[in-house]
């Protein structure tokens, strides 16, 4: 058997046009746009091509969007006074907070500073407590979990009743798309276990799911004779693995690798996300869609 391959970036794109209509047709009849602010403190790299990649994106489906670059000795009182300032903006429907942040600062004060209405990352305790109840109470449902079930969702797995097994339990990946798979709803309503480094048998769990959702950061954790014939198998994890040197840019690059053992996963399981290409595509669009989401809810038209 050969798994169906979910392409994470054929489905982002899906996704970003539905947003770009949706921003234009807002825009259209109440002349407003979603507006999102990334602050980036200081200048780690790999946090500038984050914030890079998330402004871009905004631009593209039609947000205003604002970037603002703070220098890295910036105080904690300072940083929670620009989050104040952009709580009460009403042109700002989403505020980012770019991680990590200098040591001097808190990062925990920092993020439970933002507005739980534009927490569009859904980290914020409040955020995380309405995803726990479900249904109408969610507001934004984290970004790569919210993700994961719309990959789920697109390929056509059906999840209603599904053996859901979830490896890891991070509060990024692991507990959010457990609690969401678990809810009484659509692309939901599972049987959910999740399984993590205290687990007795992993390999036992792993065998009875019909939806595996990996997201534990060791490469090639899964094995293929875990996998149970023709199960949906998303593969959360990024693991740097090497370096190569790219053939379009000729740079180096790393070498990616996820959580499963793909090449032979693919010959069991009936549906598969690739690494890269899968779940990471999915992150940042899900979070353009949270930011439309928050605009939505200011008009009262969610
Ligand atoms: P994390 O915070 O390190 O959590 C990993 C979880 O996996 C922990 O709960 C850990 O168990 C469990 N685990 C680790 N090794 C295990 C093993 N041998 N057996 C069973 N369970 C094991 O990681 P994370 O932030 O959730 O990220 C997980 C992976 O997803 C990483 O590769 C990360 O890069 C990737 N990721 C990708 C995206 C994206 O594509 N957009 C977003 C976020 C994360 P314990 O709790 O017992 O330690």
């Amino acid at each position: 058997m050969t798994a169906k391959l979910i392409k994470g970036t054929e489905i982002r794109e899906q996704i970003l046009e539905e947003i770009t209509a949706e921003v234009a047709e807002i825009k259209a009849k109440y002349g407003k746009v979603p507006g999102l602010v990334t602050i980036l403190v200081g200048s780690n790299p790999a946090s500038i091509s984050y914030v890079t990649l998330k402004i871009q994106t905004a631009h593209r489906v039609g947000f205003k969007e604002v970037q603002d670059n703070q220098p890295p000795d910036i105080s904690e009182a300072a940083l929670l006074a620009l989050i104040d300032k952009y709580n009460k903006d009403d042109s700002i429907n989403g505020i980012l907070v770019q991680l990590p942040l200098p040591k001097h600062i808190d990062e925990k004060k920092v993020l439970n500073a933002i507005d739980p209405d534009k927490d569009v990352d859904g980290f914020h305790p409040v955020n995380v407590g309405r995803l726990m109840i479900g249904g109408s109470e969610v507001k934004y449902p984290p970004c790569t979990p919210a993700g994961i079930q719309e990959l789920i969702v697109r390929a056509g797995v059906e999840t209603k009743g599904a053996e859901v097994v979830v490896v890891g339990r991070s509060n990024i990946v692991g507990k959010p798309i457990a609690n969401m798979m678990v809810q009484k709803g659509p692309g939901a309503n599972a049987t959910v276990t999740i399984v993590h480094t205290g687990t007795r048998d992993l390999a036992s769990h792993c065998k009875r799911a019909d939806i595996l959702i990996v997201a534990a950061g060791v490469p090639d954790l899964v094995k293929p004779e875990w996998i149970k014939p023709g199960a949906c198998v998303i593969d959360v994890g990024v693991n740097r693995v090497g370096e190569k040197i790219s053939e379009k840019t000729g740079k180096k690059v790393a070498i990616l690798k996820g959580d499963v053992d793909f090449d032979r996963a693919k010959e069991i399981a009936g549906y598969i996300t690739p690494v890269p290409g899968g779940v990471g595509p999915m992150t940042i669009t899900m979070l353009m869609k949270n930011t439309l989401k928050s605009l939505k809810f200011g008009l009262g038209i969610a």
